[in-house]
């Protein structure tokens, strides 16, 4: 993922990881993401499973679906008029 900003970790788990398929510290952390909705580039926080042996990002399920209600309310707020400067 390019231009993708680690925020936060929010936590460190030592479990199997996904992306590599061998057991160590997985990372879940906060990013800083934009998405384009339209036209209209939106801009929100999405969080991955992070592995740091791959330097790749995961989305699980349940990330997925947090992730995307995230972009929604972006959206909303935008609509509102909430991100405008
Ligand atoms: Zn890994």
């Amino acid at each position: 993922m390019m231009g993708v900003m680690i925020l936060r970790i929010i936590k460190k788990e030592h479990k199997l990881c996904l992306i590599c398929m061998e057991e160590h510290e997985v990372q879940m952390v906060e990013v800083g993401e934009s998405a384009m909705k339209g036209d209209v580039e939106i801009s929100f926080q999405a969080i991955y499973e992070y592995c740091n042996r791959a330097d790749e990002f995961l989305e699980t399920e349940d990330l997925i679906r947090r992730n995307s209600s995230a972009i929604k309310a972006a959206g909303i707020a935008r609509n509102n008029g909430v991100l405008e400067e």
